[in-house]
């Protein structure tokens, strides 16, 4: 048999070498292991005779602790060792500059919204809101749209079934909101509306914000002062000069539409004009009798206005966008610009 000396030196320099946890551990079977060297040593003794045993056996042990502590240095020189390399493999510089955070803004027609309510607010109006999906009756008939009216036709509107329409205004909450609350009533309606239309300047769903103020002394310049003002405080515009020209809707009598300065040309004549000067914001109107007749108030006592702007319309006018599908595109090149 290999003498000791020989085997503890064999062993060490073995041990040493190795930076593999799983061939250290053959290394150990084959020197500490049931067949291994030092075993064959130590199952000798019995070969040996009763005197020379002891000291024979304390020389084996010597050598099998010094292997057993040779060999758990060498395990924890090898850990440390991956630790090492770990580390510098995933080396972290704390000096390079971070990604940042991106904060996400409203939409621009939150924002347009947000700025109607406020204004809106600041000089008393509540806001309400009323169902998307409407009926015929609210929709049409109760404000005065007879039967033949282009309104009703196909192409304008969404039918869902013979009687419920997708709203193609908020004008039925002028109704629905009279008939849970009594005059004087002074209100804002935001919200979707739905045509079956798709170009530069429509989309099949977009946002209106109807109002209407019933009292005993309201009157068609009172409607005016309201509309001038909130057009002049939207635009932040003082000196915005507006005009109201002659139209119709069912529901209102006498019917306006309201014109505006150009915000863009201050009324020299641009393409966002059509080089006339003037925008088209809203329709407006004194609520026609027939309205409010069914609804029990009456219209020698208690008159009023309502109007119904497209909120897109005066988001594009204000930020000055071209296309009013932008809006509803979602990409975020666009939204970005309004952080
Ligand atoms: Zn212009």
């Amino acid at each position: 048999m290999q003498d000791l000396t020989s085997i503890l030196e064999e062993a060490l320099a073995a041990f040493s070498a190795i930076e593999q946890p799983a061939v250290l551990e053959e290394a150990k079977a084959r020197y500490l292991g049931k067949s291994g060297v030092l075993t064959e040593h130590l199952k000798a003794l019995g070969t040996l005779s009763a005197a020379e045993r002891p000291a024979a056996g304390a020389r084996i042990n010597r050598v099998k602790s010094a292997l057993e502590e040779a060999l758990q240095a060498q395990r924890n020189r090898i850990a440390e060792l991956q630790m090492q390399r770990q580390l510098a493999a995933q080396a972290l510089d704390v000096t390079l500059p971070g990604r940042g955070v991106s904060p996400g803004g409203l939409h621009p027609v939150t924002r347009t919204l947000e700025r109607i309510h406020t204004l809106f607010h600041s000089i008393g109006f509540d806001v309400a809101d009323g169902p998307e999906i409407e009926t015929d009756a609210y929709n049409f008939t109760a404000l005065n749209i007879p039967e033949n009216h282009p309104a009703r036709a196909m192409h304008d509107t969404f039918y869902l079934d013979p009687t419920h329409v997708l709203r193609t205004h908020t004008s039925p909450m002028q109704v629905r909101y009279l008939e849970t609350h009594a005059p004087p009533v002074k209100v804002i309606v935001p919200g979707r509306v739905y045509r079956c239309d798709s170009d530069m300047t429509h989309t099949p769903m977009f946002h209106q914000v109807e109002g209407l103020w019933i009292d005993d002394s309201v009157s068609f310049s009172g409607l005016k002062g309201v509309l001038v003002d909130f057009m002049r405080r939207f635009f932040e515009q003082e000196d915005l000069q507006a005009r109201f020209r002659p139209s119709f809707f069912p529901f209102t009598e006498p019917s306006a539409e309201m014109d505006v300065g150009c915000v863009m040309c201050h009324g020299k004549g641009c393409r966002v004009c059509s080089h006339t000067g003037w925008l088209e914001v809203l329709g407006c109107g004194m609520v026609h009798p027939n309205v409010l007749a069914p609804l029990g108030i009456d219209s020698e006592r208690h008159v009023g206005f309502a109007f119904g702007l497209g909120v897109e319309r005066l988001a594009m006018l204000r930020y000055g966008v071209n296309d009013l599908r932008l809006f509803f595109d979602n990409d975020l090149r666009f939204l970005q610009q309004f952080r």
